[in-house]
């Protein structure tokens, strides 16, 4: 049996990625998925690189300004490697929250735009959103371009530790490779880590006018996707794996969507979808060595897009046995909880 450097479990955004970086710095890489790849959460995401989110953790800033500094790079290194474009589709938010005080600048753009905005404290931020299913489609296309091997239909069941390295038991046979990292989202995979469901439906509305302006709140948020898409979420809910969509739940978006932007009341719904956020005990991805050879990265919840370049770059200095940025610390993935 041949044996790889890296068997990367799990290929949404996060395993895609991991995979690059990591063909990148000359190891041989390949992806198993139960599915197709970017097909779960990763094609579920709303999009939005929402690192001064109040709803955040204030323990996920370090890593989420980390990613953000790099993902002007990361985005065009995947641009490159798979030819495809990844358009950011919005450049800003107004963001409302029920503490602090308005900005007199968001305060302009709510009432230029027609927000009902009473009730909240408004600000702008300078912050982009992409369309997730844009950047899984050029994830997915760059590996292939590659040479890194992306197994679909194909669930890692187990791994055992052999005398130079792994050995992943699949639905399609065994794999061996010299290290293996588990980026399984919110399954817990062949080593039961800690991460769980929580499960978000949103929609998609056409509008008459398009909005060029990601708007969020703790209860709802409006995230335009070209043309006169717009992205209405979220719920969020402990229902297992389910993922199935509820009308009553999508017409109480909408309720609230409307009470916020009254245009939404005529648009059109032309797509509603359900996907499951990869929670962790403390709301903080896993990220970095679980044992010698093993490593994993996922848990990143409500941020797994934003979060993808810090998370990739982090785990290829990590198996190229190169120092980690202090901050990574806090998101160790073999931390206790
Ligand atoms: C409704 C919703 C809205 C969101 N909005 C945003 C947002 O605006 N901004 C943002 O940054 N993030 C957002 N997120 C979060 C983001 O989608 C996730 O954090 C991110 O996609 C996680 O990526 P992942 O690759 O870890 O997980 P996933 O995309 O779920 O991929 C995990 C993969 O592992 C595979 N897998 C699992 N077990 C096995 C196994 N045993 N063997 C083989 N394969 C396996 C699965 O099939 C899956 O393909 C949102 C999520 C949801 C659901």
């Amino acid at each position: 049996m041949q044996r790889l450097d890296v068997a990367v479990v799990g290929a949404g955004v996060i395993g895609l990625a991991v995979a690059l970086e990591l063909r990148g710095r000359g190891f041989s890489v390949v992806v198993a998925d139960k599915g197709e790849p970017a097909k779960e959460a990763s094609w579920a995401a709303g999009g939005m690189l929402a690192v001064d989110d109040p709803e955040n953790p204030a323990e996920l800033w370090p890593l989420s300004a980390w990613s953000r500094e790099l993902y002007p790079e990361f985005l065009a290194r995947v641009e490159d490697l798979s030819d495809l474009r990844i358009p950011l589709r919005t450049h800003r938010c107004l963001q409302g929250a029920h503490e602090g005080e308005s900005s007199l600048e968001a305060l302009q753009l709510v009432n230029e735009l027609g927000l009902k905005g009473d009730g909240y404290a408004w600000t702008l931020q300078t912050e982009g959103s992409l369309d997730p299913r844009d950047l899984g489609a050029a994830l997915r296309a760059a590996c292939d371009r590659n040479g890194i091997a992306v197994k679909t239909m194909c669930a890692v069941e187990a791994i055992t530790r052999e005398l130079d390295g792994w050995k992943l038991a699949t639905s399609q046979g065994e794999i061996a490779a010299a290290r293996v990292v588990l980026c399984t989202g919110s399954w817990s995979g062949p080593r039961q880590l800690p991460v769980f469901p929580r499960k978000g439906q949103m929609m998609a509305v056409e509008m008459e006018a398009p909005l060029d302006t990601v708007v969020r709140t703790p209860e709802i948020y409006l995230i335009p996707r070209g043309g006169n898409r717009l992205v209405i979420g979220a719920t969020i809910e402990d229902a297992g794996y389910d993922k199935t969509v509820h009308a009553a739940d999508i017409a109480a978006l909408k309720m609230r969507a409307e009470k916020l932007f009254p245009p939404v009341a005529a648009a059109r719904v032309v797509e509603t979808w359900a996907g499951l956020r990869p929670g962790s005990p403390d709301g903080l991805p896993l990220i970095g060595a679980l044992e010698e050879g093993l490593y994993a990265a996922m848990g990143h919840y409500r941020n797994g897009i934003q979060l993808v370049a810090a998370t990739a770059r982090a785990l290829g200095l990590e198996v190229a046995g190169e120092a980690l940025p202090q901050i990574m610390t806090a998101y160790a993935a073999n931390r206790t909880f």
